[in-house]
């Protein structure tokens, strides 16, 4: 099987209510789509969203990176050595992991297609079904509740609390949250970089002393403050999540050699697609530490691939954040991987399994 041609597209989906987080708001997915073409007909699909706030990407470079940079280097190569294939794509260009991820997910996703196995199988193999937390984003503390027993009645059991303004009012926030909730769904806190080290040990610990046990405290210092997150791992008994400190294998090795984090979220596009993604979770797996699988604001696509590798690492990865179908007010992608709530059922079709994308624009070439 020979790459004969990239295509690129742009794919919209609106979200039920906007997102918000300490750093933005967001009112809808939007992803630009890869479709790689094998001589045989055949097709890979990949996505990557802008996430300029954290991946320093945008749409103009995902295109540009893709185009310029990462189909030349593809064009013409045969799949027989993915391994290949995917280093042609790391080794394309520095940075721009959400551009590469676009590309490694298509390349999996073809290659997968080829041997006729659904995508995890020829990963290592795993759980067919899966379950996802569920986002609640940051507003007054009555509407927080109220979305968190809205989540409890969809079927959701694990809550990610979006947290990171005002530290009392995240104090009052959580308190609120956990009194409605009532023990019926763990509950993991997301601060997305807002706090200082001494912030964040006094809000958890003020958590802690209320006698709220949370399931995590997520990214509550800067990324590059490695050894603020290090103090608050180490001062706090609650385990300390690194989200936007750990981006790719070199990364997460240095939080792991310096422990400075108890659990580490993995994300294809933080990581730049799916080959580096496996290796954080062996990374992990050696080093006796847990990892999150999480994604973006992005289409189901992405989130397919990542749903595959969590079944193909379900020993390491014991936790996932992959909400955005249950965020979407619908989803154009039709595929085999069910997203039913805090349900991921994941199916036998070949590949990643996607059937069909509603309302793709292609992107003139
Ligand atoms: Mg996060």
């Amino acid at each position: 099987m020979r790459l004969a041609a990239l295509e690129l597209g742009l794919l919209r989906a609106p979200l039920r209510v906007p997102f918000r987080t300490a750093l933005r708001t967001v009112e809808q997915v939007e992803d630009v789509v890869v479709q790689l073409i094998a001589d045989d007909g055949r097709v890979g699909h990949g996505s990557a969203p802008a996430t300029a706030a954290i991946t320093g990407e945008t749409h103009a470079s995902i295109i540009a990176a893709i185009r310029d940079h990462i189909a030349p280097r593809l064009l013409g190569r045969t799949l027989d050595d993915l391994r290949a294939c995917s280093t042609a794509v790391q080794g394309a260009l520095a940075g721009n992991g959400s551009a590469k991820a676009a590309v490694e997910i298509a390349l999996h996703d073809l290659w997968a297609q080829r041997h006729g196995a659904p995508l995890f199988r020829l990963l290592g193999g795993g759980p067919t079904e899966l379950r996802t937390d569920l986002t609640i984003s940051v507003n007054p503390p009555e509407r927080m509740a109220a979305d968190a027993l809205d989540a409890l009645a969809r079927g959701f059991d694990a809550l990610k609390l979006k947290v990171g303004g005002d530290a009392e009012a995240d104090i009052a926030r959580v308190r609120a949250i956990a009194a409605a909730v009532a023990g019926r769904a763990r509950l993991r806190l997301d601060a997305n970089q807002a706090w200082g080290a001494r912030e964040a040990i006094r809000v958890v610990r003020a958590l802690e002393d209320a006698g709220i046990a949370l399931d995590l405290v997520e990214q509550p210092v800067p990324a590059h403050d490695l050894d603020g997150l290090a103090q608050v791992t180490a001062a706090v008994h609650t385990p300390v999540l690194a989200d936007e400190s750990a981006f790719g294998p070199r990364e997460v090795l240095e939080l792991l050699r310096r422990r400075a984090a108890d659990i580490v979220n993995i994300k294809l596009m933080k990581a730049g697609g799916i080959v580096p993604a496996l290796q954080i979770a062996d990374l992990c797996a050696a080093h006796g530490v847990p990892c999150m699988l999480g994604c973006m604001l992005e289409s189901t696509i992405g989130v397919t691939a990542a749903a595959h590798v969590a079944a193909a690492r379900a020993a390491t990865i014991t936790r996932l954040d992959l909400d955005v179908p249950a965020l979407c007010r619908h989803d154009p992608v039709v595929g085999a991987t069910r997203f039913a709530d805090a349900r991921i059922l994941l199916g036998d079709a070949p590949g990643l399994g996607i059937a069909a994308i509603d309302g793709l624009q292609p992107l003139p070439g």
